[in-house]
């Protein structure tokens, strides 16, 4: 039996190499495997399903496209800028977009207790936040450090564009108590690993996840696919797919 058909969107990058291998076993049959200088418009055509794991700059095309086809998009870009979530946010008016910077159930889980724990720490508690990954990264931070910073934001009452902090060099002062400290480190073959810290007087707590496989992301993001099959239009994140709202 044939599974949906299934278009993956940066097919020969190191996570499209994985979802093209792991599509079948998540009853989809990947009919179109598209990456740069392929057809983007006509790959997309016969589609029932696309997942998009490519460039900050091919997505928006891809949303557009599938909007205008009216079938459910998976897009797991990372460091979009403001206009490509905005592209991303009008198409979802017309499709289910399942869009999230993380696909693991670990990294989302990690997002449930992170919101919980700034919660109930308040705001006694200094909080920074470390991610590392491989050499071969081109964005910093993480697209899962920056939901992890708009989560923690979000807790406090603290602004995003404001209060977080990249990085300290020089005479920086005294932490102020309302920033938030974020740092990117890189180096050799690291899938990713986060780690969120709260200190203050006398304790500290962190809380981290480590990804040892890509397997893990690809896994999430064709479930998400399935799950989007037959949803009204709208965003949703993988907190949705996995039932973690609220
Ligand atoms: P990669 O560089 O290995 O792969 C990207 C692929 O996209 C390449 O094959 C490239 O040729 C292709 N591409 C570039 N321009 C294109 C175009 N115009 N049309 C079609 N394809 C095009 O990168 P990767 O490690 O596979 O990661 C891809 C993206 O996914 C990055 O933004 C990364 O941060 C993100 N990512 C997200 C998650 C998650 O869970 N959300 C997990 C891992 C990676």
């Amino acid at each position: 039996m044939s599974g949906t058909p299934l278009a993956i969107v940066g097919a020969r990058g190191r996570m499209g190499r994985i979802l093209c291998s792991l599509a079948g076993e998540m009853g989809f049959d990947v009919t179109a495997a598209i990456d740069e200088g392929d057809d983007l418009a006509g790959g997309l055509a016969n589609c029932g399903a696309a997942i998009d794991f490519s460039a900050r700059e091919v997505s928006p095309r891809v949303a557009a496209r599938m909007a205008e086809l009216g079938r459910p998009l998976v897009i797991g870009t990372t460091g979009l800028d403001d206009a490509a979530r905005a592209a991303i946010g009008a198409a979802s008016k017309q499709i289910p977009v399942v869009f999230a910077p993380n696909f693991s159930v670990g990294v989302n889980t990690m997002f449930w207790l992170v919101r919980r724990a700034a919660a109930a720490l308040g705001d006694g508690f200094d909080i920074e936040i470390v991610e590392m990954h491989h050499n071969q990264k081109k964005d910093a931070p993480s697209g899962t450090a920056a939901r992890l910073a708009e989560i923690l934001c979000e807790a406090r009452g603290l602004d995003p564009a404001r209060d977080v902090r990249h990085g300290r060099e020089g005479l920086v002062g005294a932490r102020q108590k309302n920033e938030i400290g974020m740092h990117a480190v890189r180096g050799g073959d690291v899938v990713g690993d986060h780690t969120v810290l709260f200190a203050t007087g006398g304790e500290r707590l962190e809380i981290t996840h480590r990804a040892s496989s890509r397997e893990t992301f690809a896994r999430g993001a064709l479930r998400a696919a399935r799950w989007a099959l037959g949803k009204k239009p709208g965003l949703y994140s993988m907190e949705d797919v996995l039932g973690l709202r609220g």
